[in-house]
């Protein structure tokens, strides 16, 4: 037997934060993984002989860029671009790529780590990684955007390609900015291939790919309930966020006869007690992504919806939905929506619970389904985006709802299958984290020592 062989936690921990300094956020998802797959990997010998999780918490690659672009007024700007290529043991390297002067290589590491098991536990064949740039779209002119989008790509673009990597969307990459990006590097390479996924549809994009993300949290929210006995229908939920997957996951719930009673962005958040309805959300996406405005601007346009600083997580509701970013759900807050009766947690967002707050979810045996889990439906999608590109062909919208309810319903089950604990409490968290950590480790294995 190895000398390595079966370190503690503990020490296994002390080695990635000494070899990550000061990358709070993956040193926080490997540890959030590691005390599961720990427990997993007891009794096998041949994946810790092997390092496996050891090799997982190395991505495969870091690539790090400069990227210059010219403002309006002619000044030269310069920001960071990262590509982390974490793991492509099941299949091409697949995540979005973000933009927000919050990114850093310690949040593109963590994404990529995760992104590693969501991918897995799809069923499809993606590996996984993240890119981005400490970029802030908010303020800037189309023009702007354009010539930064084409400057990252200019960049980016050798280190990707269909069958290598492909990127997706994520905060602050959205239809415009993957639009700019699929053109440059259709310009630069002279190939017009499926190397982005949430392109418009007019140029290779997927039907049901912009709804996936909030639907998926939602159908993954609906197993959770339906597995308890339990649904939708008749329940109020608070969601964080206004973009993308936030308004998604309020139409998806709206759909299935909830009430959402909140929305918020970095400012704040509103509160609408009479319910975010259908028109509301379609009045919230033309703010966001037309308009580029505040979700503030809310409670001038409805009446008796009220605009606060910080977040929604002090209103009474029976669900809970996290769609913004990462960290956005503490102890504290965790522990008010326990206060207030709240049943079931579906993360939108990646990340959004701190292993504290998620801790008060696990002892007050509320039903919570981490981002890994719950929000794969966006990159389930990406990868029929991707099946229907080699094969040149489109799906439709009715056909692609069919597949995302199915893909959510397999995640839910593998879950279950490794989560079930006595008395009926599904731990969704150790079920997300050993049924994607196999897959991956068992491809890892094969290839032997690379
Ligand atoms: P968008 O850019 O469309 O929306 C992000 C929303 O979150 C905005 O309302 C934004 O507010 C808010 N937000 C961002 N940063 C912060 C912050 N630091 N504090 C408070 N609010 C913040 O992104 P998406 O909806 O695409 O992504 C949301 C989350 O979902 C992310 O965690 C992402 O990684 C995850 N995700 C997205 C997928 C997708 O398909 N798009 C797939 C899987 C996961 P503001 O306008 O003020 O910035």
């Amino acid at each position: 037997m190895a000398v390595s062989d079966h370190v503690d936690l503990e020490t296994f921990m002390a080695g990635v934060a000494k070899r990550n300094p000061g990358q709070t956020e993956f040193i926080q998802a490997v540890h959030e993984v590691a005390q599961d797959i720990f427990e997993f990997m007891e009794d096998k010998v041949h994946y810790h002989e092997a390092q496996i999780l050891r090799r997982m918490a190395e991505p495969d690659r870091v690539i790090s860029f400069r990227v210059c672009w010219e403002d309006d007024n002619h000044n030269i700007r310069v920001q960071r671009g990262w590509r982390v290529q974490n793991n492509n043991a099941i299949g091409p390297y697949k995540g979005g790529i973000r933009f927000h002067p919050s990114v850093t290589e310690s949040v593109l590491k963590f994404l990529a780590f995760e992104q590693t098991f969501k991918n897995s536990l799809t069923g499809l064949p993606m590996g996984g990684g993240k890119g981005g740039a400490n970029f802030n779209p908010k303020g800037k002119s189309d023009a702007e955007v354009m010539r930064f989008c084409q400057s990252f790509m200019s960049e980016l673009y050798r280190h990707i390609g269909p069958n290598t990597d492909v990127p997706a969307g994520d905060i602050g990459v959205g239809g415009r900015e993957i639009g700019y990006m699929f053109g440059q590097y259709k310009r630069l390479t002279n190939r017009w291939e499926g190397v982005l996924t949430g392109k418009g549809q007019e140029y290779g994009g997927s039907e049901m790919r912009p709804e996936a993300t909030g639907y998926g949290a939602v159908y993954f929210l609906q197993n959770m309930l339906k597995h308890q006995g339990m649904d939708v229908e008749g329940h109020t939920a608070v969601i964080s966020g206004s973009g993308n997957v936030a308004t998604h996951a309020a139409e998806k719930i709206t759909q299935l006869g909830g009430k959402v009673l909140t929305l918020s962005d970095s400012g704040g958040f509103i509160h609408d007690p009479d319910g975010i309805s259908q028109e509301k959300i379609d009045w919230v996406k033309h703010l966001k992504t037309v308009k580029r405005g505040r979700i503030s601007e809310y409670v001038d346009e409805f009446s008796g919806a009220t605009f606060h600083e910080g977040r929604p997580w002090g209103v009474a509701a029976d669900l809970a939905l996290p769609c913004a970013t990462q960290n956005e759900l503490n102890e504290g807050e965790a522990k008010s929506l326990v206060g207030n009766g709240v049943k079931g947690v579906s993360e939108g967002a990646n990340m959004p619970t701190t292993l504290e707050g998620v801790k008060v979810f696990h002892d007050a045996k509320i039903m919570y389904g981490p981002g890994k889990a719950a929000n794969a439906g966006g990159v389930a999608v990406s990868g029929l985006e991707m099946s229907q590109n080699s094969e040149r062909i489109s799906w439709n919208s009715e056909r692609l709802g069919d597949m995302l309810t199915d893909l959510m319903e397999g995640i839910h089950g593998k879950c279950t299958e490794y989560g079930q604990q006595e008395g009926g409490y599904v731990d969704y968290v150790k079920g997300a984290n050993i049924a994607g950590f196999k897959k991956v480790a068992d491809a890892m294995m094969a290839f032997g020592v690379v």
